[in-house]
């Protein structure tokens, strides 16, 4: 009730905002078409000014397109209006209409898997209140027509400082940041919920899954479902604002009602200018950089979240060492896309910007190339991400050509899974994304608590694949317990099972002496190396060490005159995951000992009290002490033992100094 109450505040929508649901004036006819051209420039001069959907090669039969050149020549689908049409016949483009666009698309009142901006946001305090120590909610401003943008912030808050680095950029650093950004473009329906399986993967994923673990507990996840609330509620209103693309700011041209508005991915501050100039275009790059209310909460918060360490020129590369991950979600094309966008010249960080872009692409099975590839663009946010702070900074355009913008519910887990898997791993390499791709993947990690010789061991084999990170031989695998690498953990060197490092893909193993483990879960780190030096990011496993035992204090001295019996309470208790029989024995003594109990059955968590008794003989003389251990012993795990020293003195000499016998 109360969180109800709480949504109806945060999204309620100024008294003035228009004009959601008011009538168009004059419903302007828009089609879908295919426009056929010939050369990069003409396919430059259409992307510039026309609402472009999808691009297609014309390719010889049999032949691969080659790199990331962008289409000499092919076709492309776009929404065109009457005006579109006159100006594509004056320059003489050839185009063929697929279907009327007015055929009212299943958008979100016939498709119950998408859900409404209000549905979407109503989920966020929801996982908020539910996880406490995991997320943070906070809304970083507000849209054209007053809706919230939101960031969910995704970290363990109980380790590193994430939790006290608000205020200062270095701190926050300290944990590498992954920032998920969705739905700038309002009809791209499947990014928010894209978003919104990412944020439940994990966490309902902490403590169950190893990897999403440590994901949690050292990286810094931040999730922006919706950078353009306003355009995706015009989607949900269906025919005729279904494919609304913009945001909803209508100053600087009201367009008829049905086409005003900025494209806030042309909007962006960096090297902004060079999309359409008219209001009414889909393609509109607003009055001036930066002059929409989104773009500022966008780029705001990415200066907040990444310091800038790439100088702003064209050549200069960010330090391969940079650390930060940035994803825009948009759809469709089955893309993976890097900067530049502005250029088809590559950027300077191409190399890495294009070794974790395919290693993504091997996750969602998409195309991967520079986003100048698929046509030129200018005021984006990946551009503007990567060319003002050198993050590295991608765009998925999710979903095929029969997808569209508002793929079938049927099709929603084939088009998120994949890339789940392909946003993981961005969260994973967040650390040095420019170099850890490089390195092989460590997989199906498994480790297992055994015993090895007398003493404690966790036995780790996994499988570490360089085939998708270069091909390189491996030449090293290690395993951290509890303490990653980055961390000073302890490296434990792991073999290749089958002798010899000698092939791109090799299943390691080893054992590692832990004699000293506590009982209970811990964490099994493992990466690899390849014959080029490059590790790669970790994987994680959890172990459960079930056998534990704890004797207290470990030390008694007592004292007493002969004849009398001195009594120690030493506590003992299982530490363990399991119940356990507890054997207790006792060294060589000279005097007669007692211990009560001998043997005792203990659930975990649970103790006894055992107690030592020690007889003074009462007629031997000259003896002034006795020393003696006490051992307890698990009956399941006889590796595993404590000990208790216990000294006892005769107080002999009160016979001939009764004055400090009475101190008793
Ligand atoms: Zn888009």
């Amino acid at each position: 009730m109360l969180l109800g109450l709480i949504c109806v505040v945060l999204l309620a929508v100024p008294a003035g905002a228009e004009p959601v649901g008011a009538e168009p004036a004059a419903a302007e006819a828009v089609d879908i078409v295919w426009i056929t051209f010939e050369s990069p420039a003409e396919l430059a001069s259409l992307a510039q000014v026309l609402d472009v959907w999808e691009v297609q090669d014309t390719l010889p039969a049999g032949a691969e397109p080659v790199g990331s050149q962008p289409p000499g020549a092919g076709r492309l689908k776009a929404l065109v209006s009457d005006a579109d049409r006159v100006w594509l016949a004056g320059r003489g483009f050839e185009v063929e209409t697929v279907a009327p666009a007015a055929v009212t698309p299943s958008t979100i009142p016939s498709t119950s898997c998408y859900r409404t901006i209000d549905e979407l946001y109503a989920q966020l305090p929801v996982w908020a209140l539910d996880y406490p120590t995991l997320t943070e909610l906070r809304s970083l401003g507000t849209s054209y027509e007053g809706r919230p943008i939101y960031a969910l912030r995704l970290t363990n808050e109980a380790t590193g400082p994430a939790k006290a680095a608000e205020a200062t950029k270095v701190a926050e650093a300290a944990k590498p940041i992954f920032f998920l950004m969705a739905n700038i473009h309002g009809r791209e329906l499947i990014t928010p919920e894209m978003a919104m399986v990412f944020i439940e993967h994990l966490l309902t994923g902490y403590g169950v899954d190893a990897d999403v673990t440590w994901l949690l507990d050292h990286h810094l996840i931040e999730v922006m479902v919706s950078a353009n609330p306003d355009g995706h509620v015009r989607n949900e209103a269906g025919q005729p604002w279904a494919y609304w693309r913009k945001n909803a700011n209508p100053t600087y041209g009201y367009c008829g009602g049905l086409s005003y508005g900025i494209d806030l991915n042309r909007n962006s501050g960096f090297l902004w200018g060079g999309a359409s100039t008219d209001p009414c275009y889909p393609l509109y790059q607003g009055p001036s950089p930066v002059s929409e209310v989104e773009t500022q909460v966008v780029e705001t918060f990415l200066h907040s979240l990444f310091p800038d360490e790439r100088p702003d020129g064209l050549t200069t590369r960010a330090p391969e060492s940079k650390p930060g991950v940035f994803i825009t979600l948009h759809s469709y094309g089955d893309l993976v896309l890097w900067p530049w966008g502005h250029t088809y010249t590559p950027s300077p960080n191409s190399a890495g910007l294009s070794q974790l872009g395919r290693k993504m692409a091997s996750y969602n099975g998409y195309a991967a190339k520079q986003a100048s590839g698929l046509y030129p663009t200018t005021g984006t946010t990946d551009d503007f991400a990567y060319g003002e702070l050198g993050v590295a900074s991608y765009t998925f355009e999710i979903g095929s050509s029969n997808d569209g913008f508002y793929p079938p519910c049927y099709r929603l887990d084939a088009l998120t899974q994949p890339n789940l898997d392909a946003l993981l791993y961005a969260a994973k390499v967040a650390r040095v994304p420019y170099q850890l791709p490089a390195g092989p993947d460590a997989a199906d990690v498994v480790a297992l608590s055994v015993v090895s010789g007398a003493g404690q061991a966790v036995s780790v084999t996994a499988l570490i694949d360089d085939r998708g990170n270069g091909g390189q031989d491996i030449a090293a695998a290690e395993a951290y317990i509890d303490v990653p690498p980055w961390d000073g953990g302890q490296s434990y060197p792991l073999d290749a099972v089958d002798g010899l490092f000698d092939a791109a893909h090799e299943v390691v193993s080893g054992t590692l002496l832990l004699d000293t483990i506590s009982p209970g879960r811990h964490l099994v780190f493992v990466r690899g190396q390849d014959a080029e030096g490059a590790w790669g990011p970790v994987s994680a496993d959890f172990v459960t060490v079930a056998y534990g035992l704890d004797l207290a204090p470990v030390l008694h001295v007592g004292a007493a005159r002969p004849g009398e019996v001195v009594t120690y309470a030493l506590a003992l208790t299982n530490t363990g995951t399991l119940s356990q029989t507890f054997t207790l024995t006792h060294t060589h003594a000279l005097w007669p000992v007692s211990l009560v109990p001998t043997i005792t059955h203990q659930t975990p968590g649970s103790g006894t009290v055992v107690t030592a008794s020690v007889t003074i003989p009462s007629g031997l003389a000259g003896v002034t002490r006795d020393v003696f251990t006490v051992t307890a012993r698990a009956d399941e795990a006889p590796w595993l033992l404590r000990e208790a020293r216990i000294e006892t003195h005769g107080l002999w000499v009160s016979v001939f100094l009764p004055s400090v016998m009475r101190v008793h």
